[in-house]
């Protein structure tokens, strides 16, 4: 079988680097909060050009000390879209705030900007853009809107580390911006961890106090915090990672670009590409008609393939009391119906991918 995402492989492939940064650690006698924790932050920063970077446990504390650091809580409604991985809107509920959901855009998936506006009330805080799948949603044009009212924008980029907006990184652009170092990610460790990027000093002191229990000086507590940490193994590896990052982003847009013949092959859509957006291709999702009919089908042949997102937030059980109904959001309802990801990561060997590609080409429907 031809795995989606084979991250043992690329581990496998910095295994020396990777126990040489542990052994460092163990000797250093500082596990958490340490050394590389902070040259990681500081690495980390200069690479995104962001002035401040707090490193967290994982993305969704990421989500949920950025809304806290704001003072997001119970009577606050947060704009964010229904098409995306559940933490986004999980974040928001865990704080207290309400998610409001707002339809995709049907060529990125990311939130359509035009349809926010209608959504805000007196009770809205903060918009959450997600970056999908490593691209962009409209930055430029929400900005804009979030500045006409005064909302905070929290950007959801843990599937988008080093992609940017005409020329800068995602993340930077909104007041927080977010990241996952959860394996499959991108950028990625071999456990949990997270980062909070800001260009806010004040909330960036305000993080460092919530990720450690809501104290700066030990065992004095200014208010009710997290324990949510970057240990410093996962920090030093991380720190090996972001040396690999832009080589093994272009990697991912080569192979992209190598599934793109694909486009129009039994009725395939490949993903759309916004001029002046860079993808990171964190998946690689077509559109078809039979989505259900043809994963089947690829499993059938040796390839694995997923659906994102299968069901949209909106849908969710837990959400249900949120009032939403089927047809609310037709965009998001359709797409989670028809997309599929194919097998994406920057160890796919290219003997793979042409396999993938041959049994595509070789898919004849429902009859087969
Ligand atoms: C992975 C992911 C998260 C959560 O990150 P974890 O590190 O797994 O907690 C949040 N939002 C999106 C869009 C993600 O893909």
């Amino acid at each position: 079988m031809i795995p989606l995402i084979n991250v043992s492989r690329q581990f496998q492939e910095m295994r020396n680097e990777i126990l040489e940064a542990i052994d460092r650690v163990i000797t250093s006698g500082q596990y958490v909060l340490g050394q590389e924790g902070s040259m990681f932050e500081k690495e980390v920063s200069d690479y995104l050009s962001s002035p401040y970077a707090v490193s967290v446990g994982n993305g969704t504390d990421a989500l949920v000390l950025s809304l806290d650091a704001l003072d997001i809580g119970p009577g606050d409604e947060v704009i964010t879209t229904p098409f995306t991985f559940f933490a986004s809107a999980e974040a928001i509920s865990r704080v207290g705030a309400t998610p409001v959901f707002v339809d995709i855009d049907p060529k990125t998936y990311t939130i359509d900007v035009s349809k926010i506006a209608d959504k805000i009330t007196s009770k809205t805080k903060a918009i959450l853009p997600v970056h999908l799948f490593g691209q962009s949603c409209d930055m430029d044009k929400l900005m804009e809107l979030a500045d006409s009212y005064k909302l905070f924008v929290i950007e959801d980029a843990c599937q988008a580390f080093g992609a940017e907006e005409n020329g800068v990184k995602l993340g930077t652009i909104g007041d927080i911006g977010c990241f996952s170092f959860f394996p499959t990610k991108n950028l990625s460790t071999i456990g949990d961890g997270g980062l909070i990027v800001t260009k806010h000093e004040k909330l960036a002191k305000r993080l460092k106090q919530l990720r450690h229990h809501g104290s700066t000086k030990k065992y004095y507590h200014a208010e009710i915090g997290y324990n949510s940490r970057l240990d410093e193994i996962h920090a030093a590896i991380l720190r090996i990672s972001l040396a690999y990052i832009d080589a093994w982003n272009e990697e991912r847009r080569q192979k992209a670009y190598g599934y793109d013949e694909l486009a129009g092959v039994n009725g395939l859509q490949i993903p759309f590409r916004k001029p002046g957006h860079s993808h990171i291709y964190h998946l690689y999702c077509v559109e078809h008609a039979e989505r259900d009919n043809l994963m089947a089908y690829l499993e059938r042949n040796g390839v694995a393939s997923g659906a994102y997102y299968p069901l949209p937030l909106h849908r969710q059980e837990v959400y249900k009391h949120l009032g939403y109904h089927l047809g609310d959001f037709p965009v998001a309802e359709e797409k989670a119906s028809r997309l599929l990801a194919l097998p994406m990561h920057p160890s796919l060997k290219a003997e793979e991918q042409q396999e993938v590609i041959r049994v595509l080409k070789a898919y004849r429907g429902n009859s087969l």
